[in-house]
């Protein structure tokens, strides 16, 4: 039986009232249980307690009863992915068809990122946040959404092409410095072509060979800190790629607003991320991917035992960062070799709940975390009055684990009902 069969569809003036067993609001650290939401197909009206019904003024008239009584079922807002590569295929593991696919042209690479949209929604990825890309792909989608006519897609938005420097890593995900008159005038640039936010790249890459970051920092705190500001002037956020402790101290001196991996961070450079409010988003799926499928990749036994020491020392950071109060915010690098989109943020859940962060903390970093840090055009990720109606209706409690929400699941998405096992496959992805 479809889980479409067990509530209305919010069409037109159609206001839905459900009482379930579990709401999961995307901030709070306690579940509430047997909770009353009410919300039409533009947002929600009202969250409350089994002990406030819903005031008759928001339901429709003459309604006394719930539409749904879900006893069984756990309700939370859809998912935020917060770092993805949508111009990418990432469950494409042979590294020749990878190569032969980000040499498509732009139009190309565009029209196989568009059939990845329907599948996130029935995923439960209703937000994404691009990572960025230099062939427009990312800002196409951006514009998309944004635009009068939009296919079912996640709320998308990007950065456009990330800022590097020249012959530096990052060429095939941004543009360079180098091609600009000045810091700001790279900035603008980006701004210009429609960057909903700023993507720098102020490190290299792990050397998975070596298991450590083996280049310099690729920007000094002095051009972080001018491009953040400039990026301000625009209102406009920013957020690093970086790993290795020496390039994530730029990133966090330079004041941005996210460290994306942040392999190899530190306790005092965790400890400034708290006190000056920088999220960190720990992308494990694309290192432990290469453990995964270290065979085909041409691991020997040494390089996985270096790379099953950084994930080891990545977890233990973000449970000590977790502990501290640093702002953890969910994202898989989707795109990257093995990291398939949708699929391989609900992998990145499992990861960050398998290194020791409690289950609903890790929802919250996947929902609410992410809505209240990296200012959205809309607002999402929460199950509160004002937030757009997407949710997550499902039988199988994510806090008996995370992996549960690759069970069946009903997907609501502005008050309509979407089958997660329709039309569900990692094809493209
Ligand atoms: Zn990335």
């Amino acid at each position: 039986m479809s889980e479409k069969s067990l509530i209305p569809e919010a069409v037109g003036e159609r206001r839905i009232w459900l009482r379930v067993g579990t709401l999961l609001n995307g901030v709070t650290t306690t579940p509430l249980k047997n909770a009353n939401i009410v919300y039409n197909r533009e947002g929600i009206l009202f969250v409350g307690g089994p002990e406030s019904s819903p005031p008759a003024n928001l339901l429709g008239v003459g309604q006394t009863a719930p539409d749904a009584e879900l006893p069984d079922y756990t309700l939370l807002p859809g998912l935020i992915e917060a770092h993805a590569h949508l111009f990418l295929e990432g469950g494409e593991l042979n590294l020749d068809k990878r190569a032969a696919y980000i040499k498509q042209t732009p139009a190309e690479l565009l029209a196989a990122a568009m059939p990845r949209l329907e599948k996130l929604v029935r995923i439960g990825v209703t937000a994404v946040r691009d990572a960025g890309d230099r062939d427009g792909v990312g800002l196409a989608l951006s514009k998309l959404y944004a635009g009068d006519w939009r296919p079912l897609m996640p709320y998308l938005d990007s950065p456009g092409a990330a800022i590097h420097h020249k012959g530096r890593y990052g060429s095939f995900m941004g543009e360079p410095i180098e091609d600009c008159a000045s810091l700001r005038a790279c900035v603008e640039k980006r701004v210009n072509a429609g960057a909903d936010r700023i993507k720098l790249i102020p490190t290299g890459i792990i050397n998975f060979k070596k298991g450590a970051v083996t280049t310099d920092p690729q920007m000094t705190a002095m051009e972080v800190t001018e491009l953040v500001a400039a990026a301000k002037s625009f209102n406009r956020q920013t957020f690093a790629h970086a790993s290795g402790d020496a390039g994530i101290e730029n990133a966090v001196e330079g004041g941005v607003d996210s460290v994306e991996h942040g392999f190899f961070v530190r306790e005092d450079q965790l400890a400034r991320m708290r006190d000056r409010g920088i999220a960190w988003v720990p992308t494990f799926t694309p290192v432990q991917k290469q453990v995964d499928h270290a065979d085909l990749m041409g691991w020997d036994a040494e390089i996985v035992g270096n790379l099953k020491k950084i994930l080891d020392q990545h977890a233990a950071s973000l449970v000590k960062g977790h502990q501290m109060g640093v702002q953890i915010i969910a994202g898989s690098d989707a795109g990257s070799v093995g990291v398939a989109h949708g699929y391989g943020f609900l992998y990145e859940l499992e990861l960050m709940e398998r290194a020791g962060m409690p289950s609903l903390a890790v929802i919250n970093a996947a929902t609410g975390a992410s809505s209240s840090r990296l200012g959205f055009q809309e607002k999402f990720g929460k199950l509160e009055p004002d937030y757009l109606s997407r949710f997550i209706l499902t039988k199988n409690s994510p806090l008996n684990g995370v992996t549960n929400l690759r069970k069946d699941k009903l997907v609501i998405f502005d008050g309509k009902l979407f089958d997660s096992q329709e039309n569900a496959n990692a094809q493209g992805m």
